[in-house]
């Protein structure tokens, strides 16, 4: 098992509906050394590539996406939820399905912030049925940049997002990918990496 694999046994909390709780230490209160090792681990997977920009949306990507940023030494970007924002001028738009909460969200990117000479790395907590990777794929294709990668911490691998968006041929890596998990028994089982 691996550093972040550890710490969800340690401290996750399977829910009804598939959904694993990571509060303690990732989506809530936050573990900052573990928050440095998930983006020193996502330099080492992908700094064979010339990033130079990380993307994510709001809000819980926001802080894996900055201790990615920071090991690649590029700005991040995060897509907002068009209600809560005030971002003058052009944007770029997607519609986010929220998983956890079960609602549709207007996201959006400032144009002044994304543009096609960027190369991008897309970063996320989690990974479920992929609408979220969905948006921000949309949004960066809109800004003619590439989509070089994409880092996720924890992915669901029992949800389809994983296999649709590897099938659509990005790189796609999960530190953590969890094959199943049960709310009765507390068990949670990883995918051999
Ligand atoms: P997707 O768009 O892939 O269906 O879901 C990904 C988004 O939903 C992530 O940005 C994450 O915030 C949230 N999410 C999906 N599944 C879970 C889960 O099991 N636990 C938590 N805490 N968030 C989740």
């Amino acid at each position: 098992m691996n550093f972040l694999e550890e710490r969800i046994i340690k401290d996750g909390l399977v829910k009804e509906g598939n959904v694993l709780k990571v509060d303690t230490f990732l989506n809530h209160q936050m573990d900052v050394e573990l928050l440095d090792e998930i983006g020193r681990e996502f330099y080492r997977r992908f700094s064979d590539l010339k990033i130079t920009k990380v993307l994510t949306i709001e809000a819980s990507g926001i802080a894996i996406a900055y201790s990615v940023a920071r090991c690649f030494g590029v700005p991040m970007v995060f897509a907002k939820k068009a209600k809560s924002v005030n971002i003058d001028g052009e944007m770029y738009t997607a519609e986010v399905e929220s998983f956890t909460h079960k609602n549709k969200n207007q996201v959006i990117v400032s144009k002044k912030v994304l543009s096609s000479d960027d190369k991008i790395l897309i970063v996320d907590d989690f990974l479920a049925n992929g609408c979220a990777l969905q948006g921000l794929i949309s949004i960066a294709e809109d800004a003619g940049a590439t989509v070089e990668g994409i880092g996720i911490a924890i992915e669901k691998g029992f949800q389809y997002g994983g296999r649709s968006i590897r099938n659509l041929g990005y790189r796609l890596e999960s530190l953590a990918i969890v094959e199943s998990m049960d709310a009765e028994t507390h068990t949670i089982v990883f995918r051999e990496q």
